[in-house]
């Protein structure tokens, strides 16, 4: 794969970097789009279904102003690329606690946002597609960069890099010296085939979210095509994805308390064996807000201590897009979009002040702020 000016390397297949492949070849991009797994979104973008929804608090901060512009980005990326009912449907929520009352919101199964992604991207012609391509080791190199995978095998050349492999990103930035604070972030949902009528109205949330019905032909052979669900658990630091009793009683607890019918329904359920579950893990970052910019260079010594964020020196052509944390469904698609704008040096969709909080130059420039030791 030869390196031109115009060809950008994507590493990760899941929401951000199905986002961020997209509206770069939407933009004209040569991309070559390389990811760990067998098939797309095999990482926390497997999630069987998830909500769309903004993240809503008293006074707007970075997140709620994030997900604000992101939630209809993504609303419209569905309804361009995803059937209702194959990924996808609109719904109401029951917010009980915080922000109480009645939201718009869409059920979302993350899979079925990144294969039209990419089936929109393969059919421009402008991106080549490689499953199974882990990436061990980025490396610089005259022209820009060159990724290879286990034992050295070559997978990419290119002047553009892109990672946006969620927790993966930390082993090859942690080898430049870049020391990101990513973390892990486990969780468990649980679910079932629904029989006969839902149990509640519409979803109901307050510490988790109760789904009493979604329906999506594309869940199969792995999911019931109509299903409930509850979730999800929410363990830092872990990473083992294997299923627990311990982590469906915790779902139970939550929807008896969202839903006291259900919350029957499913204990029998669990009693006989017959509740299903997914397991998956977040990638967070220390202060919970995304990475999405250019990558810090952890050598150079940063312009003026006074100096902004902005400021910071970087690594060409290297660029981030990861730790879209619980909120990958209102933020992915944005930061696609951001990221692509970014790139071709055009003007980014978001206000100076949110570019600063997430840009992923931030935790290096507030240490530098602080100064040795
Ligand atoms: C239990 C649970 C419930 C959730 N519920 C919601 C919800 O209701 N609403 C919502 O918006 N979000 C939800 N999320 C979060 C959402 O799933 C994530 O934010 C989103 O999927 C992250 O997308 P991503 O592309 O950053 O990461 P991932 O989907 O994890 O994709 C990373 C990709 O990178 C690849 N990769 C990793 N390392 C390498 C490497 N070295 N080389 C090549 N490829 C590599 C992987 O194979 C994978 O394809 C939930 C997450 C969990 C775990």
């Amino acid at each position: 794969m030869p390196a031109s000016e115009r060809h950008a390397v994507v590493v990760g297949a899941g929401l951000a970097g199905a986002a961020t492949a997209v509206a770069l070849c939407r933009r004209g991009w040569q991309v070559s789009l390389l990811s760990a797994g067998d098939q797309v979104a095999d990482g926390a973008s497997a999630l069987p279904v998830g909500m769309l929804s903004p993240h809503v608090t008293r006074r707007p901060t970075p997140m709620s102003r994030l997900t604000a512009l992101g939630v209809p980005i993504t609303r419209s990326e569905l309804e361009r690329g995803v059937p209702v009912g194959q990924g996808w449907q609109p719904v109401e929520v029951d917010n009980r606690g915080h922000d109480t009352g009645r939201h718009p919101a869409a059920l979302v199964r993350p899979g079925a946002l990144v294969q039209a992604w990419v089936a929109e991207a393969l059919a421009t012609r402008r991106l080549s597609l490689h499953l199974g391509a882990e990436v061990r080791a980025l490396e610089r190199t005259p022209a820009g960069w060159r990724l290879s995978g286990p034992g050295g095998r070559a997978l990419a050349e290119a002047g553009t890099v892109v990672l946006a492999a969620a927790l993966g990103c930390r082993a090859l930035t942690d080898a430049l010296g870049m020391a990101l604070p990513l973390r892990p972030v486990q969780g468990q949902m649980s679910l079932g085939p629904l029989q006969g009528p839902a149990l509640a109205e519409r979803p109901q949330r307050d510490d988790g979210v109760f789904v009493p019905e979604y329906l999506d032909t594309g869940l199969r052979p792995r999911w019931p095509e109509r299903l409930w669900s509850v979730g999800s658990t929410y363990r830092r630091g872990a990473t083992d994805t294997t299923l627990t009793e311990a982590a469906h009683r915790e779902n139970l607890e939550r929807v008896q308390a969202l839903a006291p019918m259900a919350g029957q329904a499913m204990e029998h359920a669990l009693a006989e064996g017959q509740v299903m579950g997914w397991a998956g893990v977040r990638c967070a970052s220390l202060d919970r807000l995304p990475l999405i910019g250019a990558a810090p260079d952890p050598v150079a010594p940063p312009a003026t201590r006074a100096a902004g964020v902005r400021a910071m020196p970087r690594l060409p052509g290297l660029y981030l897009n990861c730790a879209l944390g619980s909120r990958g469904l209102a933020l992915a698609a944005l930061a696609g979009q951001t990221l692509a704008a970014l790139i071709d040096g055009d003007a980014m969709p978001l206000d100076d002040d949110l570019r600063d909080a997430v840009d992923p130059a931030r935790f290096a420039w507030r240490q530098a702020r602080r100064g040795p030791g």
